[in-house]
């Protein structure tokens, strides 16, 4: 087996397959995150770009019923991102994606987090029989982008409502000091994908799922013009203080653990990920911060070699998981045995992407589509 070698900045290691080092030893993943810190300054030069967000926001919502559409999970980021919002004046629609796995802790931070701070909350619920078939597809597929019906889900819901609603501004809770950005090799996502592996493994089509698709973004974008705000990117905030802030003004319950609002979300990141694919996804958080300064690299590093999820728990999630996918465990043996693949093995807009890049590189200029959506997938 070939060694494991480890950037000697962050905790990004070979175990991402397009993971670069240059001489000294660093990872492109480190130079991709400076890169991203350059263009999303902190301090003074940051307080001005989030007021001018927010102006902007507010600007383009005057004489509307909402400013702004917040997705919520439960989870710290996209509470706090409500929160500050709501400090920043903005009028609010929080959105949630309820795809059937939402844990009690996350239903509760969603509920006292509207009720405590007097917002509104759309709830968009899935098809549950047709979006189990999905994530079983996902499953059966042997790839490790297991998670992304519920991401792209997400995603689309956000637009889909901000058109429906005549909302203009879509606020990302998003935060590259804090979250990094996951390697090609480990998540690529897009609507053909989520397309072809389901039809492949179902041999239907998608009903009810909102995808998404180059043509709905078009028509959100250049038709509808709702724009995407990352205002937490200029923000140097910390998760555990965000936590606390949280608990005192929401009366949010910690989870204990990186998207852990869901209970699906666990069981994949804790046992599927490391398991069959050998991917610990905590290293792309870690890494995120370590570059950033808010944690020492031996503390990422402890952190890594600790236990991901108490063994017992991963058992009973597991057990919760197949039951509610109706999957027995010889079938989940089976999935967990099957050789791996990779989203080359199915259609996706890949080539599409590659070949309008010169028109990507303009829209992440215009700030219509995120910077980061250039450097990861176009580039
Ligand atoms: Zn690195």
């Amino acid at each position: 087996m070939k060694k494991n070698e480890i950037c000697a900045k962050c905790v990004s290691d070979t175990t991402m397959s397009d993971i670069v080092f240059n001489e000294k030893g660093v990872c492109n993943f480190c130079v991709l995150q400076e890169d991203l810190e350059k263009k999303y300054p902190l301090g003074a030069e940051g307080e001005k770009n989030i007021q001018l967000i927010i102006q902007e926001i507010k600007k383009r919502g005057y004489k509307k019923k909402y400013d702004c559409i917040v997705g919520v999970s439960g989870g710290v980021d996209s509470t706090y991102c409500v929160l500050l919002a709501k400090k920043w004046g903005l009028r609010i629609l929080a959105v949630h994606l309820d795809n059937g796995w939402n844990s009690l802790e996350a239903e509760h931070n969603i509920k006292t987090l509207v009720e405590k701070l007097g917002i509104d909350l759309k709830v968009v619920k899935v098809n549950k029989e047709e979006f189990k078939k999905l994530q079983i597809a996902f499953l059966k597929a042997s790839v490790s982008e297991i998670e992304i019906p519920t991401d792209v889900g997400i995603y689309s819901t956000l637009y889909k409502v901000a058109a429906q609603e005549d909302i203009p501004s879509i606020i990302n809770g998003h935060s590259i000091r804090q979250e990094g950005t996951q390697p090609l090799s480990w998540t690529y996502m897009d609507g053909k994908y989520i397309d072809s592996v389901y039809e492949k493994f179902t041999g239907e089509k998608l009903k009810y799922f909102n995808n998404l698709k180059i043509s709905n973004m078009i028509y959100y974008m250049l038709v509808k013009r709702i724009k995407e705000y990352r205002p937490l990117e200029f923000l140097d905030y910390d998760k555990q203080e965000a936590g606390k802030i949280l608990e005192k003004e929401t009366d949010w319950k910690d989870y204990g653990g990186h998207h852990f609002e869901s209970i699906y979300t666990r069981f994949v990141a804790s046992y599927i990920m490391p398991t069959k694919f050998d991917i610990d996804k905590r290293k792309v958080s870690l890494s995120a911060k370590v570059r950033s300064g808010k944690l020492k690299r031996d503390e990422a590093l402890a952190v890594l070699n600790g236990e991901y999820y108490p063994v017992e728990k991963i058992k009973k999630d597991q057990d919760f998981v197949l039951t509610r996918l109706g999957l027995s465990n010889k079938e989940f043996d089976e999935i967990m045995g099957s050789p791996i693949k990779t989203h080359k093995d199915y259609k996706t807009y890949l080539t599409t992407i590659k070949k309008f890049k010169f028109f990507i590189k303009i829209a992440c200029k215009l700030k219509l589509l995120p910077i980061v959506f250039y450097e990861k997938y176009a580039k």
